[in-house]
C-alpha cells in the first residue's frame, strides 16, 4: 500500500484560482480579471529586462542590494529592513511559514485575499475568517477574533477585491490592539494608486509588530515578472530571509523592478489614467443601476440585486470579449469586480454593461 502523503492539511487547500484570460470563440478579448496595468510595463523596465537576458548564464544578486537600495531611495526606507520575494505572494510565503504552523491561527478579512488563507494553510496553520462591514475592514471585529493563538492579521489596504480602504487611526488601533504574539501584515499591493498614500510604511517604522508588503505587479505593470517586497522591523526581516532562498529573484526581475522604479513620470500617468477612468466607469455604472463602493485601487466591485443577475451581466460580458472576475469565491457572488482598463475599455464595459440592463448607451 502507497504510504506516501502530504503533511496534514495540504490536501484542504482550495487551488487559487486566477483571472480568466480567454474566451472560447470571441477573437477581440479585453483582460480585465486581474487587476493588471493596461499599459504594460515601462519600456525602461522591458529595456532592462532584454538587456538582462544576455547575462542570465550567471547567478542573480542573493541579497538583491541595488533593488532593495532604489527601493528605500524611493520610498524614503532603511534597505536593510526591506526583503523582496517572487511577487508579494512569496512574501506572505514567508510569512506564514516563519511565524505560523499547527494550533495557530492566521486572520483575515471576510472578502479578504485568497492567498492568505492558502499561505496559512500551507504552513500548517488554521485560517481564521472575520467579518467586514459593509465591505470594509471592520477592526473591531479583527480585535474581537484575535486570542493567544493568534500569530498573524493580514488586512489588504486598500482591499481587493472590494476597493475600500481604512484610514491611518484604524490600522494602528488594530496594531495596538493585536496580542503580543500576533504581527500585524498590511498588504499594499494598491498603496500607489493612492495618491500621497505610504501604504502604511510610518505605521511600520513606528512599531515592532507591523510588517508591510509591496508589489511590482499592479501599477508598476510587472505581474509576469514576479516581484514584491516587504518593509518590517528588522528582526522579522531578519526571520524572513532565513526562509528565503537565495536566487528568489531572478536577474531580470530584479533589473526590471529597478528600471520600473526609476520612470517616475510613468507610474504618475498610469496612476492618473486610472483614476481618471476608474470614477467615469463607477459613475457609468451606477447610472445604469449597478452601484460600487468609493474603489481607492484599479479595479471596482460592481454590484448586482442578486447572483444570478451578476452571473447572467458575466456571461454576456464574455459574449461582448469581456473578461471581468466573478468574486463569489470572495463571499460576494452578486458582485462581478472589473479591473479597469484603457479607455476604449472602459467605454466598451460601461455600453455591454448598459446593453445588459436593457439601457441604450
Ligand atoms: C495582486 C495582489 C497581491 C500581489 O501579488 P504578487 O504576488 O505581488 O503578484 C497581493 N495582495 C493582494 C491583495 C493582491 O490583490
Amino acid at each position: 500500500m502507497n504510504k506516501i502523503a502530504p503533511q496534514p492539511g495540504i490536501m484542504d487547500i482550495a487551488l487559487y484560482q486566477g483571472g480568466a484570460a480567454h474566451v472560447a470563440g470571441v477573437a477581440d478579448v479585453v483582460k480585465l480579471s486581474s487587476n493588471e496595468n493596461p499599459f504594460g510595463p515601462s519600456p525602461q523596465a522591458v529595456a532592462a529586462v532584454q538587456a538582462a537576458a544576455a547575462r542570465m548564464h550567471r547567478y542573480p544578486s542573493s541579497d538583491h542590494g541595488d533593488l532593495r537600495a532604489a527601493i528605500g531611495a524611493a520610498h524614503g526606507l532603511e534597505p536593510e529592513r526591506v526583503i523582496c520575494g517572487a511577487g508579494s505572494d512569496e512574501i506572505i510565503t514567508f510569512l506564514c511559514q516563519a511565524y505560523a504552523g499547527p494550533g495557530d491561527e492566521v486572520l483575515h478579512t471576510e472578502h479578504g485575499f485568497g492567498m492568505y488563507r492558502i499561505c496559512a494553510q500551507a504552513a500548517g496553520a488554521t485560517p481564521v475568517e472575520v467579518r467586514e462591514r459593509e465591505r470594509v475592514t471592520d477592526i473591531d471585529a479583527l480585535i474581537a477574533g484575535c486570542n493567544e493563538r493568534t500569530k498573524l492579521v493580514f488586512i489588504a489596504n486598500p482591499n481587493n477585491p472590494t476597493g475600500t480602504m481604512i484610514g491611518a487611526e484604524e490600522v494602528a488601533r488594530l496594531a495596538d490592539s493585536i496580542p503580543p504574539q500576533a504581527i500585524l501584515v498590511l498588504d499594499g499591493a494598491y498603496a500607489e494608486y493612492v495618491e500621497g498614500f505610504d501604504g502604511g510604511a510610518a505605521q511600520v517604522a513606528a512599531r515592532e509588530n507591523v510588517v508591510m508588503t509591496r508589489t511590482f505587479s499592479k501599477l508598476y505593470g510587472l505581474g509576469g515578472l514576479r516581484v514584491g517586497w516587504a518593509y518590517g522591523p528588522k528582526a522579522i526581516i531578519d526571520v524572513l530571509n532565513r526562509v528565503r532562498g537565495p536566487f528568489n529573484l531572478s536577474t531580470a526581475a530584479i533589473d526590471g523592478a529597478r528600471a520600473a522604479l526609476a520612470d517616475v513620470d510613468y507610474t504618475k500617468w498610469c496612476r492618473a489614467e486610472n483614476a481618471r477612468w476608474r470614477d467615469w466607469l463607477a459613475a457609468a455604472l451606477a447610472e445604469v443601476g449597478v452601484p460600487s463602493d468609493r474603489s481607492c485601487a484599479n479595479f471596482i466591485l460592481a454590484r448586482f440585486a442578486s447572483q444570478a443577475e451578476a452571473e447572467a451581466c458575466d456571461d454576456y460580458l464574455q459574449s461582448q470579449g469581456l473578461i471581468v472576475r466573478r468574486v463569489s469565491g470572495y463571499n460576494l457572488p452578486s458582485a462581478l469586480r472589473i479591473t479597469i482598463g484603457d479607455e476604449p475599455a472602459c467605454r466598451r464595459v460601461a455600453a455591454a454593461v448598459a446593453n445588459f440592463k436593457g439601457i441604450v448607451a
